[in-house]
């Protein structure tokens, strides 16, 4: 429909590059950036694919300009209306569903597989949006004789997500579909590493017929996140990265007066039982610490090992050794982070931790540039070392010991985070048991990722989440509307008391 915006990018690029310089998108075009360029990489084999601006507190006032102007006219476009956009806008994602998983895997590293379960995802969530009108219709009761109450919603006004790079499509849609849907204009910061998909993001909006400052796009880094806080008109902020990052958000974000969602890092904890399926525990654990190369919230990060599970663990091993580097698993997205996870790994094992498959120094014939860590299970963490406490963001397991399931959910417990937790056994009673005491805003019973599908919404417990609700499903829409309750009486005789 609109051919000027199918390729987001300006056609200035460095000749060198695959793609041009990545563009901000305002009020229906894209524009330059104003801040200095960083090179985008493919984690593949490190190579340069674009570079990507890192705007100004200017560039988020002209964004949210756009949106403001776009807001009365959107907001006032009844709400079956706005989600045919997304109906549209759905088919176009499943007609480019290949082009946009390419795209994933070069500028995020995902194998291709893991990349179109990230847009099919996308999809899903778009599916959501279209059912909001059924979802969100108000409610009415005659409240007194001949007195009448009823709840209406409203969406906010201009809104701001700020998305992580570890789903440069997925996250994006945790927020997109639902705020928009639901009447908001936004702006988007995309993760400066990860920036290219947001842009086909907003093409496809605009093919899909959405009007101009609806949606926007400012590329950059904290001086954008923090002008998106302390913008006055800006009404919420979500926000989906690290705790150390969504603390400050969320404390900058408030301190402004403003609704704010942010959604932190994890540390998952798999309770793993001596009675669990084999094949079942095996297979599902090892998948949740390798897939995505372990950069995903919700992945399995310590496996707390209860009595006698050596044989378990073995298969879980023989299953993660499967994930052979630059096949079933892509790299890590950076560098910094290769160097990060492998420091983790060395220093448990220098701490007394006894590797059992060791992922360093992982090499992928041909792409020797690439940022590649293999699948590591290190045993014999103590629940002290780092490794066990903090977030490594990596396909790395580290297994500690437990007497019994109290001595497991001690150790789950004590996790500063709280986004999920699994319990891997045969004995549903034992699964209810741990369901009900893990920490955990997320919890999985014989599932190592336990990602609850819309409706229901994704958000964690504790450091993993700061504000009030999910970012996802039902729960979404209280964030991004408000309610206005409104009293009629009609009728004379209904009289006058201090309740009507
Ligand atoms: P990050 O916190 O480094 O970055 C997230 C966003 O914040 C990016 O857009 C980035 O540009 C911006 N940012 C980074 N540093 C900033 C600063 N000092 N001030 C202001 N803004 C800043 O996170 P990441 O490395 O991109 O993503 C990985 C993290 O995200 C992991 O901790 C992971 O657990 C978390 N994550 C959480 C969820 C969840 O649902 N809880 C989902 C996905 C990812």
């Amino acid at each position: 429909m609109q051919s000027t915006l199918s390729a987001p990018e300006a056609p200035t690029a460095a000749p060198a590059l695959k793609y041009a310089d990545v563009r901000n998108y305002v009020g229906g075009q894209f524009v330059p950036g104003d801040g200095p360029l960083l090179d985008v990489l493919n984690p593949g084999d490190g190579g340069v694919i674009a570079r990507v601006p890192l705007s100004s507190s200017a560039a988020v006032d002209k964004a949210v300009a756009a949106a403001r102007k776009a807001f009365r006219g959107w907001a006032e476009t009844p709400i079956k209306e706005r989600v045919q956009v997304f109906y549209r806008y759905r088919a176009l994602l499943e007609r480019d569903l290949d082009e946009l998983s390419r795209l994933i895997v070069e500028e995020h590293g995902k194998v291709y597989s893991e990349a179109q379960a990230e847009v099919l995802k996308a999809i899903e969530l778009t599916e959501f949006a279209c059912s909001l009108p059924q979802i969100t219709a108000g409610e009415v009761m005659e409240v007194s004789k001949g007195v009448e109450c009823r709840v209406d919603r409203y969406p906010l006004g201009v809104v701001a997500s700020i998305v992580p790079f570890n789903f440069p499509s997925m996250v994006p849609h945790w927020t997109i579909p639902n705020a928009l849907a639901l009447g908001n204009c936004m702006v988007l910061k995309p993760s400066e590493l990860v920036p290219l998909s947001a842009g086909r993001i907003a093409a496809l909006l605009a093919e899909a017929g959405l009007p101009a400052g609806v949606f926007n796009i400012v590329n950059g880094a904290q001086e954008v996140v923090e002008a998106l806080c302390d913008h006055p008109d800006i009404q919420a902020v979500s926000f989906v990265g690290s705790t150390r990052v969504a603390q400050a958000v969320y404390r900058r974000g408030t301190g402004n007066l403003k609704r704010v969602l942010a959604l932190g890092g994890a540390k998952n904890h798999i309770l793993l039982m001596p009675d669990a399926d084999a094949e079942m525990a095996s297979s599902n654990i090892a998948a949740s610490m390798a897939g995505c190369t372990g950069q995903r919230c919700m992945a399995a990060s310590v496996l707390v090992a209860v009595a006698d599970t050596d044989a378990l663990i073995q298969r879980i091993v023989a299953q993660a050794r499967a994930a052979v580097p630059g096949e079933a698993l892509g790299p890590v997205i950076s560098a910094e982070a290769k160097a990060r996870i492998e420091r983790y790994i060395t220093e448990a094992e220098q701490g007394g931790a006894k590797v059992l498959l060791d992922g360093r120094n992982a090499a992928v014939p041909g792409c020797e540039g690439g940022f590649y860590v293999g699948p590591t299970v290190i045993d014999h963490v103590r629940p002290d070392m780092a490794i066990a406490r903090e977030e490594v963001f990596g396909p790395v397991l580290a297994i500690v010991r437990a007497a019994d399931v109290d001595g497991a959910l001690e150790i789950e417990n004590r996790s500063p985070y709280g986004n999920a937790a699994s319990v891997f056994t045969e004995s549903g009673g034992l699964a209810r048991y741990v369901a009900e005491r893990a920490s955990a805003g997320m919890v999985g019973v014989n599932v190592g990722v336990p990602v609850p599908r819309e409706p229901f919404g994704f958000g964690g417990w504790n450091d993993s989440r700061f504000g009030v609700g999910d970012l996802t499903g039902r729960s979404s829409i209280e964030f991004w509307t408000r309610s206005k309750k409104t009293t009629t009486k009609w009728n004379r005789e209904a009289g006058v008391n201090w309740m009507s």
